[in-house]
């Protein structure tokens, strides 16, 4: 049996207990990853603290080689992370590509550090004052991440972090922890410094070790809402700088005025690519009137019962089994309570079975209609192959019915009036917004981050919210001793 071992001070670690690790595909055991705790945490702060002095000491543009060879490298081995990503995760394999692409365009962010950490600088404040400022790194940050981008997003964190001059402690999903260590093992090769990385395995042993240490300045956490609200209120109560990226329910308004083959084709592959499991998915479409609704679910139909299901490994699949066992039977029990609450099932993939797999945890793409907001396949995050069509009467109804909600990551409005769409651009309460784009993910020279209860903190990740987070401002206020003379001053002066 492989085994995925933690990574600290640049050398594999065993781990005094593991986890199994399935091939969704098949539903067999592939791996054991390590699973870490406070002991571990402990020895990749260490490993972490002793490499950080120089590396923050390191010239930006030096860190920036660092980046550039890492892109490079991500460019070459871009088919290898993608099979470790698809084998654990299960996702297609042109999928697991876009999926590295998008980790891969933080790194070119990255490589422009000296630039993004230029400071200011003002001659003569006041008489012979000189004020500058400059962004210094944390210290020892680290990152926890979620099952559903095993590779984007510890790339949505490490490069910044790095560039910025921190040193850094992975701590991923344990359901697909091989490509976490391929990328280790990637930027090590890039030049990075032994310790500078570190990867400890394991779940929520080793993450509150990682809130608790009060060596660890700051930590970036993307994952469910229950547990973004958990590691953002230890980490802050113990000091530290938090960013929390939590869940999603991301709708989608088709107006009258749409095209509507384009809006059906951006929701399914919005809604059904990575089986749902993405946070910026779309899950509920709100066609705007009863004549736009009828039409798009007559649209969405057909599609749904033809999406092509299978596993990695089958270049024509555009959607791959659930992660596990326990996710795929939970998503299919919203789907029972769906229809049970009296939602539409318009198509039902419950009960898929695929020849020669049959073990995989597949569920088809399900489609349901007539969904309100009181049932709980609208309420929850479901995480899955299921799209629910919500009714609105009218655009303000669309409107109401996402602000209303707590969730606020992503949303989308199809429309060809740009009255409406510039209207809806400056009013919906959500974070990243789609005009005719159904998924609205920020390139990497912008930044990523919802509303309301899809972020704990203050900051978005990568882009510039990124080095805001991974360093603090320092300002510094000179005068030299040859300059103006004016004896001990008690009050402040006006300059
Ligand atoms: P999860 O919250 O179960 O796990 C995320 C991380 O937290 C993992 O590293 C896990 O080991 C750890 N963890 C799990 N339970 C814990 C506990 N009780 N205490 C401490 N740590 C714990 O999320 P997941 O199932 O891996 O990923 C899917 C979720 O992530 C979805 O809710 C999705 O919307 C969200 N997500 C959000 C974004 C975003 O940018 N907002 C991006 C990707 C995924």
């Amino acid at each position: 049996m492989k085994q995925i071992p933690h990574l600290i001070a640049a050398k594999p670690v065993p781990g005094a207990t593991a986890t199994p690790v399935f091939n969704p595909a098949t539903g067999e055991q592939s791996a054991q990853v390590a699973s870490g705790g406070a002991g571990e945490i402990a020895a990749a702060m260490a490993a972490a603290g002793s490499a950080f002095p120089a590396w923050a000491a390191t010239a930006p543009s030096k860190r920036a080689k660092v980046m550039y060879e890492m892109r490079r490298l991500l460019e070459a081995r871009k088919d290898e992370i993608a099979s470790a990503i698809s084998a654990e995760h299960g996702k297609t394999h042109t999928d697991a590509l876009g999926e590295v692409a998008r980790g891969q365009e933080v790194v070119e962010y990255a490589c422009g550090i000296p630039q993004l950490l230029k400071g200011s600088y003002s001659r003569n404040v006041s008489g012979g004052v000189d004020c500058y400022d400059e962004r210094q790194p944390l210290g020892v940050v680290a990152g926890i991440t979620p099952f559903n981008f095993p590779a984007m997003v510890p790339l949505w964190m490490m490069p910044m972090a790095l560039a910025c001059g921190n040193a850094f402690i992975l701590k991923p999903s344990e359901r697909d922890p091989s490509a976490p260590n391929l990328l280790h093992d990637l930027w090590r090769e890039a030049g990075l410094p032994d310790g500078v990385l570190n990867v400890v395995h394991g779940a929520k042993e080793a993450v509150d070790a990682i809130l608790d240490h009060p060596g660890i300045a700051a930590v970036s956490f993307v994952g469910s809402t229950p547990i973004a609200q958990y590691v953002y209120s230890r980490g802050a109560a113990n000091g530290k700088r938090v960013q929390a990226l939590g869940g999603a329910k991301n709708h989608l308004v088709v107006m009258p005025d749409a095209d509507l083959d384009q809006a059906a084709d951006a929701l399914m592959g919005a809604g059904y690519g990575s089986a749902g499991e993405r946070c910026m998915a779309v899950s509920v479409a709100v066609p705007v009137g009863e004549k736009t609704a009828d039409a798009l679910v007559a649209k969405l139909k057909p599609r749904v019962q033809a999406l092509k299901i299978g596993p990695a490994t089958d270049a024509s699949a555009e959607m791959g089994p659930l992660v596990t066992r326990a996710h795929r039977d939970k998503v299919s029990s919203y789907i029972d309570a769906g229809a049970a609450e009296g939602a539409e099932l318009v198509v039902d993939g419950r009960g898929l079975k695929l020849q020669g797999y049959e073990k995989g945890f597949w569920l088809g793409g399900t489609l349901l209609d007539r969904v309100t907001p009181t049932m709980s396949v609208y309420r929850d995050e479901i995480f899955g192959p299921v799209l629910s069509v919500v009714r609105a009467k009218d655009y303000e109804d669309a409107v109401s019915l996402i602000n209303a909600n707590p969730f606020a990551n992503g949303t989308a409005l199809f429309t060809r009036d740009g009255d409406a769409a510039r209207d809806f651009a400056g009013r919906i309460q959500v974070g990243m917004v789609g005009i005719n784009v159904p998924i609205p993910v920020p390139v990497g020279f912008h930044s990523f981050g919802g509303w309301k209860s899809s972020i704990f903190g203050s900051h978005g990740v990568y882009g510039p919210e990124g080095v805001h987070f991974y360093t603090r401002l320092k300002t510094v206020t000179s005068r030299w001793p040859t300059g103006i003379r004016s004896g001990a001053q008690f009050h402040f002066t006006e300059r």
